[in-house]
């Protein structure tokens, strides 16, 4: 048997939750929605992905950007050093993808804020 503890960040109530593993036939402690949390958490564990690029001609030298959905928890890192790599011309619109289906995950990283050029 496999046991995993998790804090559940579904709701403010942030219960413990206990996973149980028997033989692929998983229990969780905690509330149905806090029961989908630990298992998407002990199968698939995803997050979304928020940092800054490269930003040339606005008055600032870093656009924010966020991913348009959680990304695998494994290819963070990876999906990281591929954005860090990225450079932007101002102007940029809040929304526009600045990276299309980064390692081909299917999701996008998209501009957090509007910065006009300078
Ligand atoms: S287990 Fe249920 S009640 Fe507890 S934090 Fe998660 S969603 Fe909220």
């Amino acid at each position: 048997m496999t046991e995993r503890n998790y804090t559940c960040t579904v709701c403010p109530v942030s219960c413990d939750l206990t996973l149980r593993d028997e033989g692929g036939e998983l229990t969780v402690s905690g509330c149905k929605r806090g029961e989908i949390h630990a298992k998407s958490e002990y199968t698939d564990p995803k997050r979304m992905l928020t940092t800054t690029v490269v930003l040339k001609g606005a008055d600032i030298a870093r656009l924010p950007v966020i991913s348009t959905a959680p990304v695998p928890k494994g290819a963070m890192a990876e999906c990281l050093k591929r954005i860090y790599k990225t450079e932007v011309d101002a102007p940029v619109k809040a929304g526009d993808a600045i990276i299309k289906n980064i390692l081909d995950t299917g999701v996008d990283i998209i501009a957090a804020r509007t910065l006009d050029r300078a």
